[in-house]
């Protein structure tokens, strides 16, 4: 039995009537841009994340990008963050015209490591944006105290942890501002691209506001530069049609993790570790493999789907060259990055498919 990477009609299927309707209800209204679908998602999405306002962007990358340009943040300026995530964290930094500053993980959680990150600011330090990798949030309240003794903002990259926890409280309330990527595979996904900026603070979902189309302040008045960055309405009819599953589906994940966890126990594979702080999401159920290319022949030969995420640290990519990073810079990062891989993961994954993850990597027969 071949095992897919990840399949999304599982979590379509049982909605797909109701999907088919919120989609229809758009065009039947002939209203496209922004409008009641957006600002009930916005809603609906802050109080899911236990904070006051969220901004639909385009994409998790605007929400990242225009949060930093809202504090002000650009050339000149330094950004702290891990070197071990998703290429856009680094991205969006860069694009302000400030430098991404890396700092090394923890080796068990792949998270930022907050014993490091003080060693790492400058006067030109303005920020801090820690990456819930995985679906595991980062250890915020250290965070939270540094950024406080510094002065410096917080910004929780945290596209791919929707509805994971942090001592109880939700991933999206933990810093002065949060950015979540609705991109089709996250734990929240649209038909499409789509992102959020979910935060307390009033005065920056004012500016977000305004950021994401065109700097309009009220129509044809434009107080900033700025590009059109808005969530589309039919994404965001999509994802309030999705959201209150969210939760079913995390759980699921949930359930699917500790099978593996079960089955994986005696093997020499690495299951994930979970911070005592943690509730976990499982976006990607990431094992580390010492002999990372027999365990992906094992699995492709059986037919089940699997992902490196990510095969190459941030400072190592060509796009980076120019901050001078060789390898060894970070090195608990780059040995994750050779050694880490991703097993199916997705909300309706059966315990029987768990069990052919299993048994083809010879555990759990
Ligand atoms: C997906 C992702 C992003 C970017 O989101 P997009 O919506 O694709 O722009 C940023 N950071 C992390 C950690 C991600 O997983």
């Amino acid at each position: 039995m071949a095992v897919p990477f990840v399949d999304m009609n599982r979590s379509h299927d049982p909605i797909r009537a109701e999907l088919d309707a919120a989609m229809g209800a758009v065009i039947d209204r002939n209203a496209f841009i922004l409008g009641d679908d957006v600002e009930q998602f916005e809603a609906d999405f802050a109080a899911y994340c236990e904070v006051e306002h969220a901004v639909g962007t385009d994409t998790g990358t605007s929400a990242l990008e225009l949060c930093l340009r809202a504090w002000g943040i650009g050339e000149g300026d330094e950004v702290i963050t891990a070197p071990n995530s998703f290429i856009a964290t680094a991205s969006a930094i860069a694009f302000t015209g400030a430098q991404p500053v890396f700092v090394d993980i923890e080796p068990g959680t792949y998270t930022i490591d907050v014993n490091q990150i003080e060693d790492a600011i400058t006067p030109r330090t303005k920020a801090i944006l820690p990456v819930h990798l995985y679906g595991q949030p980062a250890d915020m309240d250290p965070i939270m105290e540094i950024a406080d003794k510094h002065g410096l903002k917080v910004l929780e990259d945290a596209c791919q942890a929707h509805g994971a926890r942090y001592k109880g409280r939700r991933c999206g309330s933990l810093g002065h501002a949060a950015a979540f990527s609705f991109y089709p595979a996250k734990n929240l996904g649209a038909f499409g691209d789509g992102g959020a900026l979910v935060t307390n603070d009033g005065e920056l979902a004012e500016q977000m506001r305004m950021l994401r189309n065109y700097g309009q302040e009220v129509k044809y008045h434009h107080l900033y530069l700025a590009y059109n960055r808005r969530l589309d309405t039919l994404q965001a009819a999509v994802l309030l049609t999705k959201l209150p599953h969210l939760d079913e589906w995390n759980a699921s994940r949930r359930e699917a993790a500790a099978r593996y966890d079960q089955l994986l126990e005696d093997s020499p594979l690495v299951t994930p570790a979970i911070a005592d702080y943690a509730e976990h999401v499982y976006h990607l159920y990431v094992v580390r493999c010492g002999e990372r290319d027999v365990v992906a022949e094992c699995l492709d030969r059986a037919g089940i789907g699997w992902g490196l995420h990510y095969p190459i640290p941030i400072h190592l990519q060509p796009a980076y060259q120019h901050l001078g990073l060789g390898p060894g810079s970070f090195p608990v990062a780059e040995s994750a990055c050779a050694e880490i891989l991703s097993l199916p993961m997705f909300p309706g994954l059966t315990a029987e498919e768990v069990q052919e993850v299993a048994a083809a990597l010879e555990y759990g027969n």
